[in-house]
């Protein structure tokens, strides 16, 4: 394929933009080769600088849920721009966003717009440690709750006991807060809730894993997390900043049964806008300036034009009862596709992942047959996903042969073997076909 634009483009990106991009994962380190620069998007196809059109699962990494440029979004975004852009004072609109995440998700009873996904968890976990008078935090290794200081946190090598920073200038100090767990291990949590017995203010979980893949939680973990942080009077905050509006309208709470105190959103909820939103029980909103001690602002928070395209969109999705079926649908299929292909797939909802787990005959270098059933078991085990460090044993070499056979056919998944595929609207069951054959040929190296 022709990629001359683009590779001049990312030539001269490179020159002024750290590794050419605005955002790292979408330098195609983890795939190899350049990335494309686009163009334009419509519906369910991105079209890149070299005139080529690719089939896009990505979907802006979980906002698109309806595909690109829908006519009813972008007609709001036109008509909210022609009445200013931007005014630093309350509008009609913020109301009416406000009211439609609270009639989507009544755990939230107040809420805060903010303009990114970032910004919402950084805040929600102050209004958490304002609430409660408590300085720690608890995460889970693999998952990400934005670039902020305090979350960006790996488990240390005493893992659950230390952290350390996950980037260079994040001082010790901020990682020292924040203690990290092992996802679907509620063991690991009281440990740490019992370690640092009433110092901590929060539990911060993706409650459908998907930034380590997709990684649903087992059953009874959420219900643990619930019964264990009202027994340490810690809160527990959904980062549903993926999840939000994606799972169904109720995001993970419906999806789940569990309900969190703080909840934070992005993503879909700004229509493909920079708009977040962070919320939760009244009583512990009521913290939040002017009403109360805990200082959080923004010049841009609750943008008009934001907000516009973040209303368009949960009207289109709360109107039109049948998407969230057919998404889910569709990437049942899509599932099936890959499972069929010899992959190992986690999906919940829309959101699916496909892992190139090690192949079971190579795990521990001997074959299946004649090993005990414990072994076997053990085997069986290895070939399933359910935290970070199972998601970590995948073949990223494999992974990165089958991205670039996929590009070569026109479909785009995510760079990284470590990201969800999205499902939109504008995925015909047609292209859904298309796909899976793709799948079947690009797994196997056609
Ligand atoms: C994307 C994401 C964020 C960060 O949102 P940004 O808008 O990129 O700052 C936070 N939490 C989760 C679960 C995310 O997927």
């Amino acid at each position: 394929m022709e990629n001359v634009k683009s590779e001049q483009l990312f030539n001269r990106a490179k020159r002024r933009i750290p590794g050419g991009v605005n955002s790292p994962v979408r330098a195609f380190g983890p795939v190899g080769g350049h990335p494309f620069f686009v163009e334009r998007a419509q519906g369910p196809w991105l079209f890149d600088a070299d005139g080529h059109r690719y089939l896009d699962y990505v979907c802006s990494w979980g906002p698109g849920i309806l595909g690109h440029a829908h006519p009813q979004v972008v007609e709001a975004v036109q008509r909210a721009c022609a009445g200013g852009l931007t005014f630093g004072a309350p509008t009609a609109g913020e109301v009416e966003l406000a009211e439609l995440i609270n009639a989507c998700v009544p755990d939230v009873e107040m809420v805060r717009l903010v303009s990114s996904g970032t910004e919402a968890v950084m805040s929600a976990v102050r209004v958490a440690r304002g609430f409660t008078g408590r300085e720690k935090i608890i995460k889970f290794a693999g998952n990400y709750h934005g670039h902020s200081d305090g979350l960006l946190v790996k488990a240390g090598s005493g893992l659950m006991t230390r952290s350390e920073p996950d980037s260079a200038g994040v001082p010790a100090g901020y990682a020292a807060d924040t203690l990290t767990a092992v996802y679907n291990d509620g063991e690991s949590v009281r440990a740490l809730l019992e370690e640092n017995y009433g110092q901590v203010a929060a539990v911060v979980v993706e409650p459908v894993a998907a930034n380590m893949g997709v990684v649903p939680p087992e059953k009874g973990f959420l219900e643990a997390l619930r019964r264990m942080t009202k027994e340490h009077g810690a809160l527990l905050l959904f980062d549903e900043v993926i999840t939000g509006f994606r799972l169904g309208l109720g995001g993970a709470s419906a999806y789940t049964g569990v309900h969190a105190d703080l909840y934070t959103f992005g993503k879909i909820v700004g229509g493909g806008m920079p708009l977040a939103a962070y919320g939760g029980r009244r009583d512990i909103m009521f913290c939040v300036a002017p009403l109360g001690a805990v200082y959080q602002a923004g010049t841009l928070s609750g943008n008009p034009v934001a907000v516009a395209a973040g209303i368009a969109t949960l009207k289109i999705l709360m109107d039109d009862t049948g998407i969230y079926e057919r998404i889910d649908r569709r990437a049942q299929t899509l599932s099936e596709a890959y499972r069929k292909a010899g992959l190992v797939v986690n999906r919940a909802g829309s959101l699916l992942s496909a892992f190139f787990m090690p192949d079971r005959d190579v795990c521990g270098g001997e074959t299946v047959s004649g090993v005990a059933g414990e072994e076997q078991e053990r085997r069986k085990q290895a070939r399933q996903v359910e935290n970070y460090g199972d998601a970590c044993r995948c073949d990223r070499k494999a992974f990165a042969d089958y991205f670039n056979r996929m590009l070569a056919h026109g479909i785009y998944v995510a760079p990284s073997p470590f990201e969800a595929m999205f499902v939109s609207d504008a995925h015909s069951d047609g292209l859904i076909e298309k796909t899976c054959e793709a799948v079947a040929a690009c797994v196997r190296g056609g």
